[in-house]
């Protein structure tokens, strides 16, 4: 268990032990779904193993809880959109943005080549076309200081610095065609803030962000405390943003499956092809899970039945109305 402190913290509680055990279980449960294929289409993801899979649950008071490969690394890939969105949100203010992409779910694949017929805009920041433009901000913001920029406020929420998974990098933008489509298309309608490649290399080297399961769950944490990293007291993300953020995660993080996650799940989450994601429970915890093995929509299956049976277990739907669901998990919060 990482982020306790020796000092502060008591000797974990019964409490701690019972999380620690539905996570554990859960884990136990899921990990025999081979269901799903790893993303090959960017060449050096087909490398994944398919066996990994961990989970990572972040409070925020500080604890950690993790089940099986927490510790191993991959690509944060659309994952990484969620984090960005909060940031260009406080670059330029929510109304500016708005000019640029939308909160509208498209109800269609994350690579789709459209956007929304009433705004002639992105239909939201959480598929690619939406991410590119969020990502093209940040550009005509920062210049060449963007790339940093980004890397240094994941690093912040994650508690210790990321860095770039540079074969992955190469192998997204030597084959990233349709993405370099969709930043012509945006550059034809005037929404991208900078040269295509320029941006196209942002985005790429974004979605190229090496994390662990562990680093999801601090990360999904800051937000769920309402932008402060809660092991060191930074002040990550700007608040209204988080609020923005979680909202959009909510009706547009899972791509074409986000209905059904918010029907079924209700918690403001983001994928990632690499077999990354992340649930945000305001104010409680950040949640994370890593497993290669993809549904058709891109979602990862593992994560997303682990996912299910977590909030189910734990109470942790936002609408969630049975007495005994909020209370099982107010026991684990100090
Ligand atoms: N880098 C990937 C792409 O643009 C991210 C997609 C994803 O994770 N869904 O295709």
């Amino acid at each position: 268990m990482r982020g306790r402190d020796p000092v502060t913290d008591a000797t974990p509680g019964p409490a701690d032990s019972e999380l620690q055990e539905i996570l554990t279980q859960v884990h136990a449960q899921c990990a025999a779904d081979r269901r799903g294929e790893v993303a090959s289409y960017i060449p050096e993801l087909a490398s994944a193993d398919p066996d990994h899979f961990g989970l990572a649950l972040a409070t925020v008071s500080g604890q950690l809880f993790t089940a099986g490969h927490a510790e191993t690394p991959f690509t944060i890939q659309s994952v990484s959109k969620a984090f960005t969105y909060c940031l260009v949100n406080e670059l330029l203010g929510p109304d500016e943005l708005m000019r640029h992409v939308g909160v509208e779910p498209s109800g269609d694949a994350f690579n789709s080549i459209e956007f929304d017929p009433t705004t002639a805009r992105p239909f939201n920041p959480m598929v690619n076309a939406g991410a590119i433009t969020v990502v093209g901000l940040v550009y005509r913001e920062l210049g060449d200081g963007a790339f940093e920029f980004i890397l240094d406020r994941f690093s912040r929420a994650a508690g210790r610095r990321l860095d770039l998974d540079d074969a992955v990098y190469r192998s997204e933008s030597e084959t990233g065609h349709r993405n370099r489509a969709i930043a012509h298309l945006l550059k034809g309608i005037g929404v991208l803030g900078g040269p295509v490649d320029e941006v196209l290399d942002l985005y790429f080297r974004q979605c190229s962000i090496r994390v662990t399961a562990t680093d999801l769950a601090w990360m999904s944490a800051t937000l769920a405390n309402l932008g402060m990293q809660p092991l060191k007291d930074d002040p990550v993300f700007d608040l209204m943003a988080v609020r923005d953020t979680q909202s959009v995660m909510y009706s547009c993080g899972m791509y074409n499956y986000s209905g059904n996650w918010g029907f079924r799940v209700g918690i403001p989450a983001k994928s990632g092809v690499g077999g990354g994601l992340v649930g945000v429970v305001n104010r409680q915890l950040g949640m994370a899970a890593y497993s290669p093995l993809l549904h058709a929509t891109g979602n990862p299956v593992r994560g997303v039945a682990a996912f299910e049976l977590l909030a189910e277990e734990l109470g942790l739907h936002a609408f969630c109305c049975t007495k005994l669901g909020s209370s099982i998990f107010e026991r684990f919060l100090r």
